[in-house]
């Protein structure tokens, strides 16, 4: 038995309930963040059944990609994206929830190996209007969504959100519910998504309520990350 097994059964066991209980009819999906996480650390994962992983700095996730090749595993890049890394991005990823501006879009696109299937997209929205966090606003989202379905190398899936952070479970669900509510009115002008990227340790049976598809989960999992993840050095922000 690995070591990781036992909370990666929980979490599964716990999404199963919550969707039960609440009568959700949408099939969830767990991520496992893995930022800060050895290679080793994944692999155990792996072994213990979980094929999904989500990195946020490019870096990192290329060195555990290098040391992880002979895993079947699905990379999700859900990071700040500055624009120099966006080629490598689209070149060793198959989802990106992360992408807020048209710029970025295109330059993955741009940069999608044409021997690749299009790189699945998320956009990440912005509803707690904080200026210093990623995500677009809801205001610009209907553009932006637009924008990246005319991009040929690129499939956009749904929404993506990180709400501010509480402990208040109706804050939470208020919260996902503003996101909630933006997807389905992309759904309404005829957008064809399947994809709600939130929740994460905190707050995933909340956000499955209210319609999550897949849960980001890194701490919860894999224990706390104690300060360990590294960043990509900042350069040629744009
Ligand atoms: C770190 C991170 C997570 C996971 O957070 P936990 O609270 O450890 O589950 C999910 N999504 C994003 C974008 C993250 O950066």
């Amino acid at each position: 038995m690995t070591t990781i097994s036992n909370p990666l059964q929980d979490i599964l066991a716990t999404i199963e309930l919550t969707k039960t209980n609440a009568n959700c009819p949408q099939q969830v999906t767990l991520l496992a963040v893995s930022k800060a996480q050895s290679a080793s650390m994944m692999r155990e994962a792996y072994t213990a059944g979980q094929t999904k992983f989500g990195e946020n700095y490019l870096q990192e996730a290329l060195e555990k990609q290098t040391e992880l090749t002979d895993l079947a595993i699905e990379w999700h890049f859900i990071g700040p994206i500055q624009s120099n890394k966006t080629q490598a991005i689209a070149q060793h990823f198959s989802w990106v929830h992360s992408v807020d501006r048209l710029k970025i879009a295109q330059r993955l696109n741009d940069t999608r190996p044409k021997n690749l299937p299009p790189l699945q997209i998320c956009i990440q929205l912005n509803i707690s209007n904080e200026v210093s966090k990623g995500g677009v606003a809801p205001q610009d989202l209907e553009e932006l969504a637009s924008n990246i379905v005319s991009l040929p190398q690129l499939k956009l899936r749904g929404l993506m959100a990180i709400p501010a952070p509480t402990n208040n479970v109706h804050e939470q669900r208020a919260q996902f519910k503003q996101v909630r509510e933006c997807y389905d009115a992309l759904l309404a002008k005829g957008f064809v998504l399947d994809t709600l990227s939130i929740g994460m340790s905190g707050d995933y049976k909340v956000a499955i309520e209210q319609g999550a598809t897949i849960v980001r989960i890194g701490s919860a999992l894999f224990g706390s990350r104690l300060g360990l993840t590294k960043k990509d050095t900042v350069t040629n922000e744009d």
